[in-house]
């Protein structure tokens, strides 16, 4: 058994990502409160050099194999329980991505430690972790500890600063055997993005719009506010599943987690599966007719006007 913190790595062409440095900086500070170290986990294929991008852990295990080259349930679940099961952490911290769940729900199931998802804050005291997790959708936040004092946390984008785990350093890197995985899930393709259309998560300026819009050549308008803004057009889920917008640009439960400094929320109710994806906005305007619309309960500031009327005034404001 050990002290260490371990975080699950994802990476994609070579480039670790942001939910990783965002992992590792918390674990530092864990590991600190625990006695132990900052371990990060990668699994992939020719993957020693990411370990130069990884200078926040004290070390870096691999495993190291053709069939991890692409994100695989099985393969992956069994090379996390493989190191589970050999270097007891105190914690491990994977991201609460669509494959982090996966494989997390997995090595839970397989090992018998207890899984604590949609964490948002997660300390070190006494000696074990304590996590706060979303549940229901986010209208609740339960703080939980593990019954035997160690377990897997899956944790949202942006809930710790990535600036703390981007750390200068290269540190050494162990590699371990990939286990025999009975591996009936097989990797077909990856479908990437729509080239050429935005990031909404990189954005640090969202008008979204919701179906408050009413109809889809209102839309341009909405174009026009996020460019005199220098921003982005995202939004809720039924204007994606109307076609209107690109599935690229859903906030969500389903769709994307966005952090910007400021999301303008046009004509959107705000129900839980929205709020999941926007409530870490660093400031957050709605526009609503409805005084009641559950949107005001997370909104810094608030308008209960049409925002037919507003948007284009608003507009005319900025560019004047
Ligand atoms: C498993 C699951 C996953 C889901 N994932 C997502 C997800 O990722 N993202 C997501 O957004 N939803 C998701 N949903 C759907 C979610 O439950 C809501 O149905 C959806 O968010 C509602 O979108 P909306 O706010 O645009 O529409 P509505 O709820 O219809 O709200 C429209 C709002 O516009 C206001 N309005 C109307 N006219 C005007 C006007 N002229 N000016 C100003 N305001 C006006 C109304 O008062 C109303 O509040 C998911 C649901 C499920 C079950």
């Amino acid at each position: 058994m050990s002290n260490d913190i371990l975080v699950l790595v994802e990476h994609r062409d070579g480039v670790v990502a942001e939910s990783a440095h965002e992992l590792l900086g918390r674990a530092r500070q864990l590991a600190g409160s625990s006695g132990g170290e900052a371990v990060a986990v990668v699994f992939g294929s020719g993957i020693d050099a990411l370990a130069g991008q990884l200078g926040a852990a004290s070390r870096v295990l691999t495993v190291d194999d053709p069939s991890l080259a692409q994100p695989t349930p099985a393969a992956y679940q069994a090379a996390l329980v493989a190191i589970l099961r050999e270097r007891q952490p105190l914690l491990a911290l994977v991201p609460n991505s669509g494959i982090g769940m996966d494989v997390a729900a997995g090595a839970s199931a397989a090992t018998g430690l207890p899984l604590a998802a949609y964490a948002t804050a997660v300390e070190v005291d006494g000696g074990a972790p304590r996590v706060t997790c979303r549940i229901y959708g986010g209208k609740i936040d339960a703080t939980v500890r593990f019954r035997d004092g160690r377990g897997i946390a899956t944790v949202v984008t942006g809930a710790f600063p990535a600036a703390a785990g981007q750390v200068a350093g290269s540190p050494p890197v162990e590699r371990v055997a990939l286990p025999a995985a009975d591996s009936r899930v097989r990797f077909v393709a990856l479908h990437r993005p729509e080239a050429g259309d935005v990031d909404i998560t990189r954005e640090a300026i969202l008008v979204s719009v919701g179906r408050g819009i009413g109809e889809q050549e209102n839309l341009e308008i909405v174009g026009e506010l996020a460019g005199a803004l220098g921003g982005a057009v995202s939004s809720s889920r039924p204007i994606v599943d109307s076609g209107w917008l690109p599935r690229t640009r859903q906030v969500g439960k389903s769709g994307l987690r966005v952090k910007p400094k400021l999301y303008l929320a046009l004509g959107i109710s705000g129900a839980p599966e929205h709020l999941e994806g926007m409530r870490d906005a660093e400031l957050i305007v709605a526009v609503n007719t409805d005084p009641r619309a559950p949107i005001f309960g997370v909104a810094h500031y608030g308008a209960t006007v049409d925002l037919l009327d507003l948007v284009p005034a608003l507009t005319r404001r900025l560019a004047g």
